[in-house]
């Protein structure tokens, strides 16, 4: 058997987050598709979208009022002639209606601004009484008009390559008029089980035998991630079988391994990855939990599925990551997520924890970044957290019950309840 890596590869919380989002700043998909507008929501955007028109195109009224000259307002209350009225999408000729010094339009919000008009007064600062209006506030020119171009001139990219549809991207997309978008095909992550006590949920467990959670949950994050899952049948702690295994795994563009990665007798990931010449770039980083997170690639000159920028050679890349339920979701998300989203055409993301009140005292111990799981609750401005109260890496009723991860830094063993905390969200 090749050699298994030096226990030196543990790093810092940081410094595996840092490494893994280089690699993954290198990493490219490897084809497009083009989708109907609604299925591309979410997806990850593959062409630039530029504006077909001015946007606005015309000089749009934002308030209910009059198209005044802001001038006629020097002297107040100002007694104007209202020569037309202008709602939004009334065909509209700038001949028809103009107003001139002593006028004004009455308009609708929405609606293109008349000539000589240079600004609009809200309605509730006019009275009218027939072709009069009377004005008793002052205004600035060019007030409540948005001036034409000014959000997107013609031409100009509103959407790059790499975003994520949401829906504000989407209202651009449709605002453009496309009714296709070119987005960015899904990458395929293979999920590999390990452990002999672990059996399928199809299957009755013997009573020392636990169900495979981890595979349906990764398979979860993945698609929540932008990812197609293959989901593998459950490797047993036997070289020969998991050599297999891991083979049809390289076939995907990633590679997921849960368990076997935690240094038992029977933890033969990383020496079976050895003999696939893997490059191991750290077997562990200082977090609880998941603190035995494997992280590689391994060659593989002849794939055509992923495109990296770098020319040969080409690499799969994998995670090991431990086989405890609340370690493998928490490492999927801190560290796999990066490199799977980079194969997926997305711009590379930074992690950020909002804050939040911890409702209640925490001790811990130092040594470790920790993720615990945790409640975010409160309302509106008042984001407050406290711990799910969890019994360890492999509770995942608590885990269901959490909405994020309180962050807590290595050097920390008490927080007291009313301080701001870092919480990660799920
Ligand atoms: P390991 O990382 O293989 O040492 O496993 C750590 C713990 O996670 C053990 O208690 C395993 O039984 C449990 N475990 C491993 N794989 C799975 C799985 N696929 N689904 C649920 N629990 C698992
Ligand atoms: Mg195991």
């Amino acid at each position: 058997m090749a050699a298994v890596p030096e226990p030196s590869l543990i790093l810092s919380f940081e410094e595996a987050r840092h490494l893994v989002e280089g690699h993954a700043s290198r990493l490219r998909p490897r084809s497009k598709e083009l989708l109907e507008l609604l299925d591309s929501a979410g997806r990850i955007l593959a062409e630039p979208v530029a504006a077909d028109r001015n946007f606005p195109p015309f000089r749009r009224a934002t308030r209910d009022g009059y198209a005044v000259r802001a001038a006629d307002l020097a002297q107040l209350p100002a007694k104007l002639r209202v020569v037309g009225e202008i709602r939004a999408g009334a065909r509209f000729e700038h001949s028809e209606i103009e107003v001139e010094s002593g006028e004004a339009a009455a308009i609708m919000t929405g609606a293109p601004v008349p000539t000589g008009a240079d600004a609009i007064v809200m309605v509730e600062w006019t009275s009218r009484a027939g072709d009069q209006v009377q004005v008793t506030k002052g205004i600035a020119t060019g007030e409540n008009i948005v001036p034409i171009g000014s959000e997107a001139r013609r031409g100009q990219q509103m959407l790059s390559p790499g975003m994520r549809l949401d829906h504000a991207a989407i209202a651009v997309a449709a605002s453009v008029g496309r009714v296709h978008l070119l987005v960015y095909a899904k990458p395929r992550v293979a999920v590999l089980s390990t452990g002999d006590e672990v059996v399928d949920i199809d299957v009755p467990p013997g009573p020392n035998q636990i169900r495979n959670s981890n595979t349906y949950s990764l398979a979860a994050q993945i698609q929540a991630a932008g990812g197609d899952p293959v989901l593998l049948p459950i490797a047993p702690d036997q070289p020969e079988r998991l050599r297999e295994l891991i083979a049809e795994g390289l076939e995907a563009d990633m590679l997921l391994l849960a368990g076997g990665v935690s240094m038992g007798k029977y933890d033969l990931v990383e020496q079976v990855l050895a003999d696939f010449q893997a490059e191991f770039f750290f077997t562990g980083a200082q977090i609880q939990p998941g603190k035995p997170i494997v992280f590689g690639r391994v060659p593989w000159a002849s794939s055509p599925k992923v495109a990296i920028t770098d020319a040969e050679p080409q690499w799969k890349y994998f995670f090991g990551l431990p086989g405890n339920p609340i370690s493998t979701m928490v490492t999927f998300q801190l560290f796999a997520q990066p490199i799977l989203e980079a194969l997926a055409g997305r711009a590379p993301q930074k992690l950020v924890f909002l804050h939040a009140k911890l409702k209640s005292e925490i001790k811990t111990k130092t040594g470790l970044k920790r993720f615990l799981p945790a409640i975010l609750s409160g309302e509106f401005e008042q984001a407050e957290v406290e711990l799910a109260g969890w019994h360890g890496s492999g509770d995942i009723a608590t885990a269901a019950r959490a909405n994020g991860y309180v962050v807590i830094s290595p050097e920390k063993s008490t927080i007291a309840a009313g301080e701001w905390v870092p919480v990660l969200l799920r």
